[in-house]
């Protein structure tokens, strides 16, 4: 029999444990570019003034906390078949699919949830167990699908030396697998690179999907974080709504949260969604997903999905106004990464790369020592990586963060 004082010591969480040491951390002009979670311009969290409203109404007429269905309630799926398989009613392929019932949506507990649970079900039921990841990726893709039973393998994606995409090797290293695989693909706002492929370059991928029958699993952490608008961000999910409508492609799945463009990060809230070949299919893809949840956590929590269905039934003011809050979020995202930009010293360094990402990232391209160095000299938190999660600057720490780098890569 094993002892409790057997069982080895577990590294920290990388992106937890750098909050940690930021909490700790004495310096006033500290800066915590760790975790990927949204401040506003006074280094705050937020709650979206929508969210707060939504959440006053189901104060005032709720009359009770009864559970939801294992796979959440059926207004709640529909919300997340309309918001992104129709683009709300404006992608006919989308559309066709909901109306022959070839989308199975289940409420999840938010982006890692849902990625859990298509991972345990892809393990139970696809025969081919190997994941292929872009290289590099959020670290919990390759912990979540291990854990499952899943064999990640990375596919090129980004050269770090020349601080770019690497289409070509990208394209290469997919060639070069066996048919049949799973591949995950990043809809938009890659984390950590925050570089994400042009629609050609999705075009060109989706034809090496094609040819090698590789089931297509999408991870959509950060829509609307690239253009601002939810409905813009999401051209991979159009494109591969044609391809199953032509008949191009049988199935693909799809993982969702809210966390991110709703601020509802700790209401774990998200979903999984299977696009399925026929109703059939979908039915009894529903029933084994409905047997995979209930002994692992039963149902969903019902606050937070309660908030994306009061946000999304009232179409002409909270909808609206959660939108344009979330474009202002964006927008100053946008501004913050200008701003250190400007501040940047170019004379011997190319920060052009920066201006090209999206999302709530920069990636750098610093070297793990220079991040030390921001750390142990500046007091400037980040992941060893050279990811700065850019909510965390402001105007008031900016320069001093542009003066550190400046000097970390002088
Ligand atoms: N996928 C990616 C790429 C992420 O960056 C995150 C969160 O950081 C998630 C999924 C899951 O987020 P959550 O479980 O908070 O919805």
């Amino acid at each position: 029999l094993q002892k409790w004082s057997d069982i080895p010591l577990a590294p920290p969480d990388k992106i937890l444990g750098i909050s940690e040491a930021y909490v700790k951390d004495t310096n006033t002009k500290k800066i915590n570019l760790g975790v990927g979670a949204y401040r506003d311009n006074d280094g705050k969290p937020i709650i979206f003034p929508s969210v707060k409203k939504a959440e006053e109404i189901l104060l005032a007429k709720e009359v009770e906390k009864e559970y939801t269905g294992i796979t959440g309630n059926k207004n709640f799926q529909n919300i997340v078949k309309n918001f992104i398989f129709n683009n709300s009613n404006k992608d006919a392929n989308g559309a066709k699919l909901i109306e022959a019932n070839r989308i199975v949506t289940s409420q999840t507990i938010s982006g890692t949830g849902s990625l859990r649970v298509i991972a345990d079900f892809l393990n139970r039921f696809y025969t081919n167990k190997k994941i292929l990841v872009p290289k590099p990726t959020w670290a919990n893709h390759v912990a979540v699908f291990k854990d499952a039973g899943l064999a990640p393998e990375f596919y090129a994606y980004y050269e770090t030396s020349k601080n770019d995409l690497d289409f070509d090797n990208l394209k290469q290293s997919l060639q070069s697998q066996d048919e049949g695989s799973i591949i995950l693909l990043h809809a938009c706002c890659h984390n950590p690179t925050g570089m994400d492929l042009t629609a050609q370059q999705w075009d060109e991928v989706l034809e090496i999907i094609k040819s090698k029958k590789f089931f297509p699993l999408v991870d959509m952490a950060y829509q609307g974080f690239a253009s601002g608008d939810p409905f813009k961000d999401i051209g991979l999910i159009r494109r591969l709504n044609e391809l199953v409508a032509n008949d191009e492609l049988k199935s693909y799945a799809l993982c969702q949260s809210f966390a991110k463009n709703m601020g509802l990060y700790g209401e774990r809230t998200g979903s999984i969604s299977i696009v399925t070949e026929s109703s059939d299919a979908s039915k009894a893809i529903e029933s084994q997903l409905k047997k995979l949840i209930r002994p692992i956590y039963s149902s969903p929590p019902i606050h937070g999905s309660k908030i994306v269905e009061t946000i999304f039934n009232d179409e002409n003011s909270l909808l609206p106004e959660w939108l344009s809050e979330l474009d202002a979020v964006v927008s100053r995202l946008n501004t913050v990464r200008s701003k250190l930009y400007e501040n940047l010293d170019k004379t011997n360094y190319n920060w052009d790369h920066l201006l090209k990402q999206r999302g709530m990232f920069v990636y750098t391209g610093l070297s793990a020592e220079q991040v030390i160095r921001l750390r142990n000299e500046f007091s400037v938190y980040a992941t060893e990586d050279g990811r700065f999660s850019i909510s965390g600057i402001n105007d008031k720490n900016v320069e001093y963060l542009a003066d550190a780098i400046n000097q970390v890569v002088k």
